[in-house]
């Protein structure tokens, strides 16, 4: 009995979270919805690297290879120079080239098709066992990309928000916070209810609840939030 009430309490707590957002945030999107071993490359170089930086980046790949196949198949120094505007270039050469090797090796062609069919906690654990893929890639190669899979995104932001909300502890980390909000997420929800959701709470980590400076004055959530007080005093 008192489990069930918990989880009603967070649920209630989640839906008003996006209940507000989304009176002050205008829908984002439509996006252009890449394939999956395209969300999947993109993720991979966007990894601790400003938005703009790792769209360039991918653009730039886009450009010289002309097909992931040639991506897998060209040398790390290639690759590399190619991605040299992003952060870890060198790792993140080395990581592409081996997770677009293995998912080539396992399934007999370089594709992703052939998750839309799986339930998403297995898609994410098929994603996450590829050599530098972690959550949030997993989770955007399910739900940005044309499989449009309820898998929810969780960016640095978004976690920032869930933390001093208390809706995630302190210092959980990825995959942790996923498996603590998502039983939490109205059933009804769709994979684009999922994507607006995530951006709505990436937008006001960036933009109000920010690292530095959050600024709880100006935040719709505060009454909710049981860290406003204590960073309040810095408004
Ligand atoms: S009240 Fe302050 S700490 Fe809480 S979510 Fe808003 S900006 Fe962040």
């Amino acid at each position: 009995m008192q489990l069930a009430l918990q989880l009603d309490g967070r649920q209630a707590r989640f839906a008003e979270v996006d209940r507000r957002l989304r009176r002050h945030y205008s829908p984002q999107g439509p996006w252009l919805r890449l394939d999956p071993v395209s969300q999947l490359v993109l993720g991979m170089v966007g990894g601790r690297t400003y938005e703009a930086d790792s769209r360039r980046a991918f653009l730039a790949l886009c450009d010289r290879y002309r097909g992931w196949e040639r991506l897998r198949d060209a040398s790390l120094a290639d690759i590399r120079d190619a991605i040299q505007a992003v952060t870890y270039a060198e790792v993140k050469a080395r990581r592409l080239k081996a997770a677009l090797s293995m998912i080539t090796q396992r399934r007999g062609s370089l594709t992703l098709d052939f998750l839309a069919g799986w339930r998403v906690p297995a898609a994410l654990a098929w994603l996450e066992s590829l050599p530098g893929v972690g959550r949030k890639t997993a989770a955007a190669t399910l739900n940005f990309s044309t499989l449009k899979m309820s898998a929810l995104v969780i960016d640095t932001h978004h976690l920032r928000v869930l933390r001093r909300l208390g809706l995630v502890g302190p210092r959980t980390m990825l995959p942790d916070a996923y498996d603590r909000v998502v039983p939490y997420l109205p059933m009804q929800w769709r994979a684009e209810d999922l994507d607006a959701h995530h951006q709505r709470m990436k937008t006001l980590g960036q933009d109000v609840c920010s690292h530095a400076e959050p600024a709880c004055g100006f935040c719709v959530l505060r009454d909710l939030c049981p860290s406003a007080a204590l960073i309040g005093k810095t408004d």
